[in-house]
């Protein structure tokens, strides 16, 4: 007697009947907005709903759903629009648009779902994400079409999907458009490599003592077609006006996280050996050439290949060009990074390491890693002040490379007094804007490689 009994009431599958299709909701949100525009539509998946019918059974899978739609819809205010499409997939139209109410409503929904799931799953539970967008009639940028809405809400679920757990994500419009030019990037890459849109630019190394030009740095630019040149007009294309001209730092980003960025070093650095035997073909006497290197490139078969095809194939004399790598390359790969340097200056390359003291420097990588020169960055030289710390530090860096041997190159040198401090300072070679920015190799060779038997010298 009073005994408590732990009773299910059985789960009716009725609802499972009130099936609609993804028309029918659009509809039905319509007519909403025509009465009053503005509103949120949200989209709910089930995580690995298909891994749940195959391991409880289909039965269990039918009474989860079942479950989940009626205590979705009975959280429904009278103002909102539920909607089960089939599947796992569930809207909902909220007609409001301050986002902390929306989240709420939407957090309601999702503790409604992911309650049912555990009483009919027993120990288990499953776990929803739900995608949302909100339209602000009030928003100049915001306002969207319903089209729209269901195409952003799509998004969001996609990127709901990446997060663990119960997890709601809003459509970000700055986000998108991010993300949007990042996939246009990475579908334009290879198509750019084979259309030769990676062009060759080249920066003065200079010694400010006797500004003479001592070598150069090789500098990736991407001139990418404009999207819509005149379709009508029959003349030749006009590399200023046809192309857009985007910097590294642009594009660089995103080829380190798809990989693409190796095989564009790789290209690069062909055109580096192909620029040095034009040269020598045009009795030009060649100056040394850096070129810089992607993290993983250094770790990859094709690249270590790549330099042996280039010394050969150009007949690339030791120590004409030069490898500049990031210190992040030896970050707990110190051993391998050095096994695999030690390779490439046995066959005759320069190795570099590249913006020194930004980021994370330790002081240990410069003590392990076999290095022939050592880029001091430029931040350094920005906004430098007599008798500043940053002075100082610069000053302690060049004089810990002279101890260990290793000749220095400071970046950034934009001004006469940049000149004074690192002339003070001993540094034998620099680069920056005051003597050159990075120009095409064309330019460079009209430039400064006419009279190459005494070496260019800078006139400021
Ligand atoms: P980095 O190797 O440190 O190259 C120097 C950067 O500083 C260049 O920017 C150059 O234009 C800029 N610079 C030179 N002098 C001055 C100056 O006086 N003032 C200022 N404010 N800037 C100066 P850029 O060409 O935009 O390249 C940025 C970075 O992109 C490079 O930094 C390098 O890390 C990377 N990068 C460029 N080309 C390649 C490439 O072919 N492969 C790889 N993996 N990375 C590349
Ligand atoms: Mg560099
Ligand atoms: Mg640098």
């Amino acid at each position: 007697m009073g005994e408590k009994v732990d009773w299910d009431p059985p789960i009716s599958l009725e609802p499972l009947k009130e099936r609609k299709s993804l028309h029918e909701f659009q509809e039905a949100v319509e007519r909403r907005l025509e009465r009053s525009p503005g509103g949120a539509v949200a989209v709910f998946n089930m995580r690995q709903f298909k891994y749940i019918n195959e391991s409880f059974g289909r039965e269990k899978g039918d009474q989860l759903l079942a479950g989940v739609i009626s205590a979705m819809s009975q959280r429904k205010k009278k103002e909102e629009l539920f909607c089960w499409v089939g599947g796992d997939v569930f809207y909902v139209f909220i007609d409001k648009w301050d986002r902390d109410y929306v989240r709420q409503r939407l957090e309601s929904y999702l503790r409604g779902a992911a309650r049912v799931s555990m009483r009919i799953l027993k120990n288990s539970q499953a776990a929803f994400y739900c995608g949302a967008v909100i339209s602000n009639p009030e928003s100049a940028t915001e306002n969207y079409s319903l089209e729209r809405m269901l195409t952003h809400v799509m998004y969001a679920l996609e990127k709901a999907k990446e997060f663990p757990g119960n997890k709601i994500w809003f459509f970000d419009a700055e986000l998108h458009k991010k993300e949007l030019q990042e996939n246009r990037v990475e579908l334009q890459m290879q198509r750019a490599l084979r259309e030769e849109e990676f062009k060759l630019y080249l920066q003065p190394k200079v010694d400010p003592v006797t500004r003479q030009l001592k070598g150069a740095e090789a500098l990736v630019r991407w001139y990418m077609p404009k999207p819509d040149p005149d379709p009508d007009s029959n003349a030749d294309p006009d590399p200023e006006k046809d192309y857009i001209l985007i910097p590294p730092g642009e594009f660089m980003p995103v080829f380190e996280r798809t990989g693409f960025s190796s095989r564009l070093d790789q290209h690069m650095l062909q055109e580096v050996g192909n620029l040095l035997r034009s040269w020598r073909k045009k009795g030009i006497r060649p100056i040394p050439l850096s070129v810089n290197l992607s993290r993983k490139a250094l770790f990859e078969e094709s690249y270590i290949r790549t330099l042996e095809w280039v010394k050969a194939n150009y007949q690339i004399k030791n120590g004409e060009i030069t490898l500049e790598i990031l210190e992040s390359v030896a970050f707990g790969n110190l051993e391998i990074a050095n096994e695999i340097l030690e390779k490439v200056r046995n066959m005759g390359y320069r190795i570099s390491m590249d913006d020194f003291g930004s980021g994370y420097s330790s002081l240990n990588v410069l003590a392990k890693l076999k290095i022939d020169e050592l880029k001091i960055d430029q931040a350094f030289l920005r906004g430098m002040e007599k008798g500043s710390r940053e002075e100082r530090i610069l000053e302690t860096i060049m004089k810990l490379a002279k101890d260990l041997n290793i000749p220095t190159v400071v970046e950034g040198v934009e001004t006469l007094d940049h000149e004074t401090l690192v002339k003070s300072l001993g540094c034998g070679c620099v680069q920056g804007y005051l003597y050159s920015r990075p120009i095409s190799a064309c330019e460079f060779t009209e430039k400064f490689m006419k009279d190459s038997q005494n070496g260019y010298q800078f006139q400021i």
